[in-house]
């Protein structure tokens, strides 16, 4: 005898945007949160740099732009309201090299266009007063970015889906998804069912894979994804730096800059290397070239101090040469399949965009 267990929305992945989806739409609806790992949190949510953004890089009216910024604010406001540690350490994006000027300058009137009317352009001498050590002939200073603990952000959000009678599953990976009448239905096993009108693809580094599970999804609309690693490094003596120190950014990252983390402690990075699997390994081969960016902005900086600490993904759509630089939202309006919705390429800022993405979907799609 087939048992089926139905809701109103099921979302899948239990990282940091599943999580503030379902936490969001469970104030109106009955939600499913189903995670194949055993815990929240462990994918790409739990290998980041915990940075609260202002939304300054990115090209205006994107969603990037639009949700770092509203999700900023929400996340501030959240993380009070619950007690989450945050810290408001501000950070300045430093040009050390003469050729950035006018990079510098376009970053700055991005962040102008995005709204962030609180960045202020320091000189030379303004950057020695906020950062003694740091070499920089200009530099944007924003007040406003942040640090957080995020897994604590994610408990607080799973703990008030649960009070909102949400059902969190673990231990279920999704691999196929068959649409019947409106309806999706999701096998956990031989005799048990989820069904839902609605479906939330929410697996992060999975996502697009996860989509070619779903019964009648176009194959025209497959999307690649590129796994583009990040490493951290820490370093073994004392630093002398009280904000986040971003370089002018390069193509794949922001440059490897520092984050200053809730302890006052830190860490560089994350660097850019493209892989081809799911690879956390870190290896002392990147120190160099790590050192030498960072040589370049803080020239006291020592190189046999420097160590690999840990590693993240980020998924990128598309090709090394030519990716998505924006989230990626696929609704009925992209695949014709009512109700499903896909969320791809949640890379930086997502952390900080989470509560507005998830307020985003509540409002205009379910
Ligand atoms: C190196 C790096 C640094 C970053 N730094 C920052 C930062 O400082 N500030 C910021 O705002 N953002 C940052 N980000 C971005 C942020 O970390 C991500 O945007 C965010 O964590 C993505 O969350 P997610 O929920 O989409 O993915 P994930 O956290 O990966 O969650 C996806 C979940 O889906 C589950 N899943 C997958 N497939 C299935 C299946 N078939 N069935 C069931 N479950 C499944 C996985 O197990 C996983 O738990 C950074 C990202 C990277 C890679």
């Amino acid at each position: 005898m087939r048992e089926i267990y139905e809701f109103d929305i099921i979302v899948v992945g239990a990282g940091v945007i599943g999580i503030a989806i379902a936490m969001t739409c469970a104030q109106k609806k009955k939600v499913l949160l189903i995670e194949k790992k055993s815990s929240f949190g462990s994918g790409i949510s739990s290998r980041n740099s915990e940075v609260i953004h202002a939304g300054i890089y990115y090209p205006q009216n994107s969603l990037k732009a639009k949700f770092c910024r509203d999700g900023m604010f929400r996340l501030y406001n959240y993380c009070n309201k619950k007690s989450i540690p945050i810290k408001q350490v501000g950070k300045l994006i430093v040009q050390s090299d003469t050729n950035d000027r006018e990079k510098l300058l376009q970053i700055y009137n991005s962040g102008l266009k995005n709204g962030c009317d609180e960045l202020v352009l320091l000189d030379t001498k303004e950057i020695k007063k906020i950062e003694s050590e740091i070499i920089a002939e200009n530099a944007i200073w924003s007040p406003k970015t942040g640090v957080f603990d995020s897994h604590q952000f994610m408990k607080a959000m799973l703990y008030d889906f649960e009070k909102l009678n949400g059902v969190v599953a673990y231990n279920h990976n999704i691999e196929k998804v068959f649409c019947s009448s409106n309806f999706f239905e999701l096998p956990l096993d031989d005799l048990t069912y989820i069904k839902s009108k609605t479906l939330i693809n929410c697996c992060g580094l999975n996502a697009t894979n996860f989509v070619k599970k779903i019964e009648g999804f176009p194959e025209k609309l497959f999307r690649k994804v590129l796994f583009c690693k990040g490493t951290y490094f820490g370093y073994q003596g004392k630093l002398p730096f009280n904000h986040h120190i971003y370089p002018v950014p390069n193509d794949g990252g922001l440059g490897i800059h520092f984050t200053l983390d809730l302890n006052n402690y830190g860490q560089f990075g994350p660097d850019t290397e493209w892989i081809n699997y799911e690879d956390y390994t870190v290896d002392n081969s990147r120190i160099n070239t790590a050192f030498r960016e960072i040589k370049k902005y803080w020239p006291k900086c020592e190189e046999n101090k420097i160590r690999p600490v840990y590693s993240g993904i980020r998924p990128k759509i598309g090709c090394k040469s030519n990716f998505e630089k924006d989230f990626l939202i696929e609704t009925v309006q992209n695949h014709k399949i009512p109700g499903l919705i896909n969320l791809l390429g949640i890379e930086s800022p997502g952390l900080t965009s989470a509560l507005s993405i998830a307020s985003n979907i509540a409002e205009n799609y379910v």
